[in-house]
């Protein structure tokens, strides 16, 4: 037997980034940045006012108050995106929206609400100002967006490297941008395996079963960034197997579910012993001991590699998330596939019957003190998938610890949380 980590570490050597390519922004989400992006201007580009209100000269309102307020001459109004050439003088104010660049000789903003501005009643607000009254004196630089606070021109604002999330999109795209480079989307080719599998929609005939692995497996593909191209089902024979695995051989990656347990095992052996390179191996985990993985040879001399899965619907997703999703992270240039953990109390015990480090399917829920506690989703057979559907995490005992007690802390990977990247 040998251990999750070895496994992943032989399976991850075989693995390596993408090429880049160019493409529209939003479609990049999840992927990574393959060049640096510089500013091609400063941001913001000009200083603006940070509030509604009037653009004044400091001076011109030190020793405001309520009591006492100055009155200032209104000049101009200016809208967000609208210029002002004219300056403005002593005793003098510009009516000024959110975002609009700073008239010159103004060197603060007074909030409307330190005005007169909301004292006006609907009627008169529609009319044209002669004159303001401020009720507060304004320090210079008062409410004012100075050009350049963000970023300045030529300076680096994201660097290659980075994941396009929501926030980097928004920044590359204030920087003007509609494409960029990213590291391209691994494409996964999955085949589920045996003569019992049944596609989804199609009648079920008596000791047949519905094809889960396939379709979970491919949405975590989806969920972790890559492309799944799904293959269908292939008989347990050597004709269909090999024939089913060929058309997945264009792909980044090969994914199959089954077969790599000792009842069944053979067959799958013997094809992909001839058509590549594989191993067998068993992992020193609970859910989910066989797994294969070995490398395919595709064609033009093309390497492809091969995860084999255990067909066990909760071992095929636990196994897949261990060692399928570093591989992913891998060729889409990530490095942070390692998922958090918190530690969480359990709430009852957990026996691990042999030594194998279990990863039992519970759910992580707050209490008032801000404590975690991880309750288990029901039995956790390896076939009972309903026990992951309710599951957040997972909770691990490990290799040599034959039992965790209710009430004793446990380390939990959440299965939903990422890191920041
Ligand atoms: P095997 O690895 O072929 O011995 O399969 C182990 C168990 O997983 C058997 O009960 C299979 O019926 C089941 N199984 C295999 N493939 C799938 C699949 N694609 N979807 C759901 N269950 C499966
Ligand atoms: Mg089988």
């Amino acid at each position: 037997m040998i251990s999750v980590e070895d496994a992943r570490e032989r399976i991850l050597a075989v693995f390596s980034r993408l090429e880049f390519e160019r493409k529209p922004l939003l479609d990049a989400l999840g992927q990574v940045l393959a060049e640096d992006v510089v500013a091609p201007f400063d941001i913001p580009p000009l200083d603006n006012t940070a509030m509604d209100g009037y653009a004044v000269r400091a001076v011109d309102t030190t020793g405001a108050t309520e009591a006492a307020p100055r009155q200032l001459r209104v000049i101009a109004d200016l809208a967000a995106g609208y210029v002002l050439e004219t300056p403005v003088g002593p005793g003098e104010a510009v009516r000024i929206m959110t975002g609009a660049p700073m008239p010159p000789g103004a060197d603060a903003v007074v909030p409307f609400e330190e005005t007169d501005e909301l004292l006006r009643d609907v009627n008169q607000a529609a009319q044209k100002r002669e004159s303001v009254r401020v009720f507060k004196g304004a320090a210079p630089g008062a409410n004012i967006r100075f050009r350049a606070e963000d970023v300045k021109a030529q300076q680096r604002v994201i660097g290659a490297g980075r994941v396009v999330r929501a926030s980097e999109v928004g920044v590359l795209a204030s920087v003007g941008l509609t494409e960029i480079a990213v590291y391209r989307r691994p494409v996964v080719a999955i085949l589920s395996t045996g003569d019992e599998i049944t596609e989804p929609g199609q009648p079920l005939k008596p000791g047949r079963i519905y094809d889960a692995n396939a379709h979970s497996i491919a949405a975590m593909v989806t969920k972790f960034g890559g492309i799944p191209k799904l293959l269908g089902i292939a008989k347990d024979t050597v004709e269909d197997l090999t024939a089913k695995i060929h058309e997945g051989l264009d792909a980044d990656m090969l994914v199959t579910s089954a077969g790599v347990s000792r009842g069944d095992f053979d067959v799958v052996k013997d094809v992909l012993a001839r058509e590549g390179a594989i191993d067998f191996w068993t992992v020193r985990m609970r859910p989910g001991k066989p797994l294969a993985f070995g490398v395919f040879n595709g064609p033009g001399g093309r390497k492809v590699p091969h995860l084999g899965l255990p067909g066990n619907p909760v071992s095929s997703m636990v196994s897949f998330e261990l060692f399928g999703r570093p591989a992913i992270f891998t060729m889409l240039g990530r490095n942070d596939w390692e998922r958090p953990f918190i530690r969480a109390i359990l709430r009852e015990e957990v026996v691990n019957p042999d030594p194998r480090r279990f990863y039992a399917r519970c759910v992580v829920t707050t209490d008032a003190e801000g404590r975690y506690h991880a309750d288990l989703t029901g039995p956790q057979g390896s076939g009972i998938l309903t026990s992951m559907s309710a599951a957040n995490g997972l909770a691990v005992i490990p290799e040599d610890q034959p039992s965790a007690k209710a009430g004793d802390e446990v380390d939990v990977m959440m299965l939903d949380w990422e890191h920041v990247p």
